[in-house]
Formats: C-alpha cells, structure tokens, sequence
C-alpha cells in the first residue's frame, strides 16, 4: 500500500478563517435522504493545471491476458484522461490549490494483489499507478469495463490528493478515493451502506459515510475535507468541528440514524382497508440493524 507524499506539495501553514456551523444537535435536524446512486455533476471549466499534466502508459507484457483485456475493453487515453477529470471535479474547483503532481504512469504489469500508487523515489511529483494484470485477467466480462475504470479512478485520487502532511488515518485517505469513484458512477454492486465498525474502516465503508456528509452539510464538503488536509495536520478533536461543527463520533452516529430510517422507510407498505397492498403488516417493523457485505469486486484496492 502506498499512499499519497504531500510533504514537498503542501502549502506552507496558514491561518484558517473557518465558520463552523452552528452546532444544532444532529439529532434534532431532519434527515436529509442519501443517494445510492448520485446524479453526475454539470461539467465546469476544467482546472488549468490538468494540461500540464504528463500522461503515460507501460505494459510490460502486451500478450498476458489482462492487459489484452484492458485495451480491448476500454480506449486507455480517455480512461485515464477522465480518471484525472473525475479527482478534479469533485476535489477541486478551478481555483483551487492542487497538490504538485507532474505525471502518472499507468503500468500494468504482474503482480499480487489488485492495484497501488506510489510516487517515484527521485521526485514524488511523478506517481506511478501499478495495475495487476493478473487481476485483470480474472474479471467477469460483464464487469470488465466499470472494474477497470473504478480501478483507475480509485487509484487516480492518490496520485492528487492531500493527506495532512500524511498525518490523515489511512480510513480516510481511502474513503475519499472510493466516495470520489462513488461519485464517477463506478461503484460496484457489492458495496454497501454500512454504520457498522468505526468511520475510518476506509474504502466504500468511509465513502458511503462522506456520502452522507455532502448531503447533510452541502456540496463540496468532501471537497472541503481534502483542503483542509492541503493546509493542515490532522488533529481530530478540532478537524471535524472546524469543518462541521461536531465531532465525527457524533457524525457518525447520526449517519447510523439515518441508515436506519432510512431502512424503516424502504420496509414501509401502504396499509388500506385492514390489508397490506404489499405483503405481512408485520415488515412494518424496522430492521434492527443494517446489514453489511464487505465482499466482491473492489475489495483489495489500495
Ligand atoms: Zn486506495
């Protein structure tokens, strides 16, 4: 695993003018309804710095399986291309301060495991996507072209986003890369909503959970979280207060509420005349818990 090496990218300290919200009992707030899937945003002007990127592409093998695959199944240019529109749009506005990547190389090559970003030892400003063809090799046709671009796109939020001078949990680091593929539209079927664990279980776990944030405190809050990594430590007792004004135990559980409301509403069936219209009166009852599948496509990303 191999995260992000903001040291030489960050801006020097400066001082934070932020208005935290008022600080209304989450439980007191009505709750907003989380998307499973989000509409995709309007395009917007492109941030300058994505021309000046460096795109390239190895293979260190073009008769092994997977990566006859990938070029088969997706035009690799606009993959990766979009990959870095994708981390662009939903981390940053075309003013925004960027972290200072100059190039991604995508190799796809042998190996364990699915995928890592790493930056190079000379200069971390050049980041290297390593994409197991292995892995490719072994995935359904029919999920083919969506694992390869979540893949991509997962592993392209590493190569651009802060992490608090790597002082942000790991949790984070990864759920801001699977909420940013959840929002491209390329989130797997297996993944779920889930309150159970801790906020910082990383992956879809977190993403869904930064989810919620976006629709409970506005459009580009996540955004906000991944600036506030570009200008600060990560210390959590004023991180989340500063940003929401709660402290992200609290978040977390009004997030857990709000799976479960949200659970009770999909069980409610319209009761007329003494008879359910739609099955046993008894499902009006609300789960007690929300269930959980860590499993499938997606899993072992880094
Ligand atoms: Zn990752």
């Amino acid at each position: 695993m191999s995260s992000p090496q903001p040291q030489s990218r960050l801006l020097p300290p400066v001082i934070l003018m932020v208005s935290s919200p008022t600080a209304t009992p989450l439980a007191d707030q009505s709750p907003l309804p989380i998307q499973s899937n989000p509409p995709a945003k309007p395009p917007r002007d492109p941030h300058p710095r994505i021309k000046h990127i460096r795109l390239v592409l190895k293979i260190s093998d073009l008769s092994c399986q997977g990566a006859r695959n990938l070029i088969s199944t997706v035009n690799v240019i606009t993959t990766v291309e979009e990959a870095v529109g994708s981390v662009f749009r939903w981390l940053y506005t075309a003013e925004s301060t960027v972290p200072g990547t100059r190039s991604v190389t995508l190799v796809l090559r042998s190996m364990g495991g699915i995928a890592y970003t790493t930056g190079k030892d000379i200069d971390d400003d050049h980041k290297e996507i390593h994409f197991s063809t292995d892995y490719i090799a072994k995935i359904s046709p029919e999920r083919m072209k969506d694992e390869i671009l979540g893949v991509i796109c997962h592993e392209m939020v590493h190569c651009f986003q802060f992490d608090g001078c790597h002082t942000s949990p790991s949790g984070l680091t990864e759920g801001i890369a699977d909420w940013v593929r959840l929002r491209s539209g390329l989130s797997p079927p297996s993944w779920k909503k889930s309150a159970d664990g801790n906020w910082d279980d990383g992956y879809e776990h977190t993403g869904y959970f930064l989810e919620y944030l976006e629709q409970r405190f506005g459009e580009g809050s996540v955004r906000r979280i991944n600036e506030m990594l570009g200008k600060t430590s990560y210390e959590e007792e004023i991180f989340w207060k500063d940003l929401f004004g709660h402290r992200v135990t609290e978040l977390w559980k009004d997030y857990g509420r709000m799976l479960k409301e949200d659970s009770a509403t999909d069980d409610i069936v319209i009761v007329e005349n003494g008879e359910s219209l739609d099955g046993d009166a008894s499902s009006l009852t609300p789960p007690e818990s929300v269930k959980t599948d860590d499993t499938g496509a997606g899993e072992g990303v880094v």
